[in-house]
């Protein structure tokens, strides 16, 4: 049960190994870690509640940032888990990763995964509406995925994918929802041009909503999980944009530093918390802060060429 004695918002920083382009570059491997909390670039430390080196697994990673949020989610709290940082530097490799690989997925699958072991191991009284949402702040490309587990068609889930004229199916397990997942994003990128260009540049949020009845007692319980995989943390350009394009960029901007801003009020105990600012914090009000569970994994890339970024934009957007 979540321990109101105990800090709600954890701030991890993860660093993904040098990539084949760096290497043939010649680019220098910059981080120096100690212990579990310190990494120290160009001489000075910066100390979280948990660093990531380069070979951490992704179960390392899920076990350190996820497993406890999850245990919360199923028993009635709220949570939201963010990964944070420059285009390249292991956002989706760390919310997602390989969703169909058991040793590369990442946080999004394995909770998946879990809460379905979970619904398994649960006793026949209880009844279970999971709800699975993806991209609320993008509408476009959004889908939607439904998944509802009454007691007694348990072993079958069924789906939606599409935010409206929704397609529905059954289906009865992690792999099935994660094909669906699959299927919704090349949706998006049917009706998105430069996909790679557009996931940098906008947030991609998910929403695991979980509802359980027990039909004995009627003891309901709700709790839901916000999985944010932000936009990149470089500045969005405003040169040369218009109109539609340079409104995106100004909302990018503004809904990271006003992020920053939620996060540490929160993180400092302020009685004011600027939840109102954007639209991402008024969505995530009831999910941050409280008895909320929250975890950002600040993601680097460990390079000399980006230090700068790393530096100014990264690794200190909490200070
Ligand atoms: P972002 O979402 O922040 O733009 P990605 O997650 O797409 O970045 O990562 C960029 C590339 O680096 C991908 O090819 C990804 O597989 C790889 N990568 C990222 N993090 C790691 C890691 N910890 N270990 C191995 N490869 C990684
Ligand atoms: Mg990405």
């Amino acid at each position: 049960m979540a321990d109101p004695a105990e800090c709600s918002i954890k701030v991890m920083c993860r660093f993904r190994p040098l990539n084949a382009a760096e290497v043939d570059r010649g680019d220098r491997y910059i981080p120096k870690f100690q212990a579990e909390e310190t990494v120290v670039i160009g001489g000075k430390p910066y100390v979280f509640d948990r660093v990531f080196q380069s070979n951490t697994t992704q179960e390392q990673v899920y076990n350190a940032c996820a497993q406890r949020i999850v245990k919360d989610v199923l028993e009635g709290y709220n949570g939201t888990i963010f990964a944070y940082g420059q285009t390249s530097s292991g956002k989706t490799h760390t919310m997602e990763g390989n969703l169909h690989d058991t040793d590369c997925m990442g946080i999004i699958p394995r909770i998946v995964q879990d809460i379905f072991n979970y619904i398994y191991s649960m006793d026949e009284n209880l009844e279970f509406h999971i709800k699975v949402i993806s991209n609320l702040v993008s509408l476009s490309g959004s889908f939607c995925l439904s998944i509802y587990l009454p007691m007694c068609v348990r072993e079958c889930v069924c789906a939606h994918t599409g935010l409206c004229g929704c397609t529905e199916r059954f289906v009865c397990s992690p792999e099935e929802v994660m094909d669906t997942i699959d299927e919704g994003k090349s949706n998006r990128h049917v009706a998105v041009t430069n996909m790679n260009e557009h996931s940098s540049r906008s947030h991609s949020i998910f929403l695991i909503n979980v509802k359980q009845e027990n039909t004995q007692t009627e003891q309901k319980l709700s709790g839901k999980l916000y999985l944010v995989d932000l936009a990149g943390s470089e500045k969005v350009s405003k040169t040369g944009a218009e109109g539609a394009v340079l409104d995106e960029a100004k909302n990018i901007n503004k809904s990271l530093s006003s992020l920053g801003n939620v996060i540490s009020a929160l993180a400092e105990g302020s009685t004011y918390v600027p939840y109102r600012d954007s639209k991402m914090t008024r969505i995530l009000q009831d999910s941050l802060g409280g008895n909320c569970r929250t975890t950002i994994v600040i993601c680097c890339s460990p390079s000399s060429y980006n230090e700068t970024h790393t530096h100014t934009h990264t690794i200190t957007w909490l200070e």
